[in-house]
């Protein structure tokens, strides 16, 4: 009986492995979707842009519909005939954390944003959804994709140099994450690319990167900005760089990021890659990163290689801030009624689905933050903004204070992406 359940068990695994054949559905290209998504602080529309043809697919081929229930927002694409999904993929964008902020509550603003995936063969159709407060994924758009468009655009886009830093293998089955610099002059490429090498080796001293060096491969692209630095609104600072990168992003002063998803797009589109990293040529202690969209940070500041893999953190994964003293520009970010979809902060609502299963028996719940705990994983309140309702794993995470390491749900999380990329 245990045979034929395992022989079942293995048979639904094997037909739902090749249900989606990539060579059945996609061609070897990517196709970028751009459209703004607009609204206010309880508002959402999205408006379409345009579409463009990309080079080759150099992500996963396997695993096409995304495992992992993460980000505020899913791209999914169905098969116009069959309406079978075929490509489904979590993200984040800015959109939904300047929902959090005052501003949303007196003004409405859009903001640029694109998806990938792999470029149809046939017609499909392309679904947005948005998560609603309780987390529950809500539809927001729709749009009909007949591959032999001719509006979809085949230019090139901008030309850059890019070059592997760090190489493990074929694109395809590795997790390539591309490094663009921005505020960097062209005669200040030499200085850009040092700073890669630095930063991949800081990554990959990190668990459970190390472990995982072969996974991985490390381009940069040699792309110039015309003036040297980046935007400092609060001191009156502003650079005509190619990325537009700026601090105080919701008036947040550390907060460097940029809003011009396009121009990092028509970049990033020059080398193969899963994850984007943007290098700003600054001293500034600063940075931020946004699940399956990019990570951003500063090259020059002391603490920078720790910006940089707790940024990481944020981006290639959904890894939330254990944070919960700092100044932060969000309000309400969180309905404590609700269990939070990130992996490593729990409201308790339903400790079960996260990481009650690596709790050792007799450690209490909630876990006082006291010496006795340093090191144990439990649940300690405090996480995510706020200081009440809302727990972390450990006492020290990197998500917490960058120049820790990784409490063991971050690694474990982090691990199975890197899985997910790569077995
Ligand atoms: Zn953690």
């Amino acid at each position: 009986m245990v045979k034929l359940i395992l022989l079942l068990l293995s048979l639904t695994f094997t037909v739902g492995q090749a249900q989606i054949r990539y060579e059945d559905y996609f061609t070897d290209n990517t196709l970028r979707f751009d459209y703004q998504r607009c609204g206010t602080a309880t508002s959402e529309q999205v408006y379409f842009e345009g579409m463009r043809q990309e080079g080759k697919w150099s992500g996963t081929r396997t695993r096409l519909i995304d495992p992992f229930p993460w980000g505020e927002y899913r791209v999914e694409v169905y098969d116009k005939t069959s309406k079978k999904m075929i490509y489904s993929r979590g993200y984040a964008g800015l959109f939904s954390e300047w929902q959090s902020t005052a501003e949303s509550k007196v003004t409405s603003r859009c903001f640029y944003e694109t998806v990938l995936l792999p470029y149809p063969k046939n017609p499909v159709k392309l679904r947005l959804l948005t998560r609603d407060r309780k987390t529950k994924l809500q539809k927001v758009f729709e749009y009909e994709i007949d591959p032999k468009d001719y509006f979809i655009k085949k230019e090139a886009g901008p030309v850059y140099k890019a070059y592997m830093v760090h190489d493990s293998g074929d694109p395809t089955k590795k997790i390539d994450i591309v490094f663009l610099p921005d505020g960097f002059t062209a005669g200040e490429m030499d200085q850009f690319r040092e700073s890669v090498k630095k930063f991949s080796k800081g990554l990959f001293d990190s668990a459970p990167f190390t472990a995982n060096e072969d996974k991985f491969n490390i381009w940069l692209v040699e792309a110039p900005s015309v003036e040297s630095g980046t935007d400092i609104p609060g001191k009156g600072i502003y650079k005509e760089t190619l990325l537009n990168t700026s601090f105080y992003t919701f008036d947040s002063e550390r907060y460097n990021m940029t809003y011009d998803i396009k121009s990092v797009r028509d970049v990033a589109a020059n080398a193969p890659y899963d994850a984007i990293i943007i290098l700003v040529n600054s001293d500034k202690y600063g940075g931020g990163g946004v699940y399956n969209y990019y990570g951003c940070f500063t090259a020059y500041n002391p603490q920078s290689v720790g910006v940089f893999v707790h940024e990481f953190g944020h981006s290639f994964t959904w890894l939330a801030d254990e944070y919960y003293t700092s100044d932060v520009a969000y309000s309400d970010y969180v309905d404590l009624t609700v269990e939070p979809i990130q992996p490593n902060v729990t409201t308790l609502v339903d400790f079960n689905k996260k990481w009650k299963s690596m709790v050792k028996p007799g450690t209490p719940i909630p876990t006082p933050r006291t010496h006795q705990y340093k090191g144990v994983v439990g649940a300690y309140e405090g996480g995510l903004y706020s200081a009440k309702g809302i727990y972390s794993p450990m006492n020290k995470c990197k998500m917490n204070w960058i120049n820790d390491p990784f409490c063991p749900v971050c690694q474990k999380t982090i691990q199975e992406m890197i899985d997910y990329y790569t077995k």
